[in-house]
């Protein structure tokens, strides 16, 4: 049997954060990936906003590590020169009824830390986004956007460059404790056996399946999992907007928002559906509700203007109708089983939030 230090289960963006920061504090890591590529799983089917952290409880796990990442990440794309735009974006509301909405997220946000937002009046706004229509709106001047897989490539290259090794289509099939020890098997062309000091399952919709394959892992402490897909409609033209634009939040999401990539292709999305099994297809006929959305802060949008996109998958561990809960890191004092993490509900800000994360992990796991 082979030994390691540290294997992390899963090459998205949340594994690789931990990876090379786990690297970087000394330790010997193996990411274990079931692909052949880093981040093709939920780190490549989100909206690239790196979030200021407005909208979730104060006190929740995710509420800290998404103002912390989102600082981390910043200076980490200057560091690293990743492509990133601090753009901005407009909350609006779009009725009079919304403004109460509007103004307890401005608490929200503001006992969160976030205290760079900014009142609009409606036609504040107009100045600044002339086809906007809204009666009120609050500007978060530090919400960006940023190249997510040149992100994602920055942590393999810095985690590699200090001594970690990525083992790609290797899909981690089990485990158990064995004589005080974590031992690991993977699938794939050449099955092999790891005993491990440290593993962090960061498999993202695949944690709970993985954590159950650990024998003496008790099932109580693993959480379901539902699926709350987000489907994207693009732009067929170039979008009239500079900001990121968002509506009043729904259960389950954000509200279909404008979202802009660093190349000024605007898309729309992601809306809420709750599917029993992983499916990447978008079903055109989704677009009649993302136009009666959009239309209420944008009434010029063209018929036929939208086109189906992408989509991407929350792993929840909340039934549906739930709206927040907090990213759950279930370590040694949770499950009883010395050196293993497990990371269950990464859904956003969990790439705002990533080396927050990753420097969470490495401290519990030291
Ligand atoms: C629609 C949508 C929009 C979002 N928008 C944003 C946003 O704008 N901003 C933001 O901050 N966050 C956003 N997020 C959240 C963010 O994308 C995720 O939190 C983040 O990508 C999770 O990364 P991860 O590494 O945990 O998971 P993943 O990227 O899914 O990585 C898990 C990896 O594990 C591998 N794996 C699975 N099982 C095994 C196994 N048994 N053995 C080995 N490998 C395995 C998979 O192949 C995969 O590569 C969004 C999420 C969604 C769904």
């Amino acid at each position: 049997m082979e030994e390691a230090d540290c294997i992390v289960v899963g090459a998205g963006v949340v594994g690789l954060a931990i990876a090379r920061e786990l690297a970087r504090a000394g330790r010997e890591v193996l990411i274990v990936e079931a692909e052949g590529a880093i981040g093709t799983g939920v780190s490549s089917r989100n909206s690239e906003v790196i979030h200021a952290g407005i909208y979730y409880p104060t006190g929740l796990v995710k509420t800290r590590l998404c103002t912390e990442g989102r600082a981390r990440l910043y200076a980490f794309c200057a560091d690293y020169g990743i492509l990133h735009r601090r753009c901005g974006k407009i909350l609006v509301a779009t009725t009079d009824h919304e403004i109460a909405k509007l103004e307890a997220l401005k608490a929200q946000g503001n006992a969160n830390g976030v205290d760079d937002l900014r009142w609009l009046s409606a036609a504040e706004a107009r100045a600044l986004e002339p086809e906007l229509i809204c009666v009120r709106a609050l500007l978060s001047p530090s919400t960006g956007i940023i190249d997510s897989h040149a992100f994602m490539l920055a942590l393999q290259g810095d985690a590699e460059s200090h001594g970690a090794v990525v083992a790609f289509e290797t899909p981690v099939v089990g485990g158990r404790v064995e004589a005080g020890r974590l031992v690991i098997e993977t699938g794939g062309a050449e099955p092999m056996r790891l005993a491990a000091r440290t593993v962090v399952n960061t498999a993202g919709l695949g944690a709970q399946r993985l954590a159950l394959a650990i024998e003496g892992l008790p099932a109580a402490t693993v959480p379901p999992l539902h699926l709350a897909k987000g489907n994207y409609f693009a732009l067929a033209t170039r979008a009239p907007f500079s900001h990121l634009i968002y509506p009043m939040p729904v259960a389950g999401g954000l509200g279909v928002h404008l979202t802009l990539d660093l190349a000024g292709r605007a898309r729309f999305g992601p809306d809420v559906e709750w599917i029993d099994a992983v499916d990447y297809g978008v079903d055109p006929a989704r677009c009649e509700s993302f136009y009666s959305a959009i239309r209420a802060y944008w009434p010029n949008l063209a018929d036929g203007a939208l086109v189906p996109d992408y989509c991407g998958i929350r792993p929840k561990i909340e039934r549906p109708g739930g709206s927040t809960t907090d990213f759950m890191i279930s370590g040694p004092q949770t499950h009883g089983v010395a050196g293993l993490f497990n990371l269950f509900g990464i859904e956003s800000p969990g790439l705002t939030a990533s080396l927050a994360i990753g420097h969470l992990v490495t401290s519990l796991a030291t």
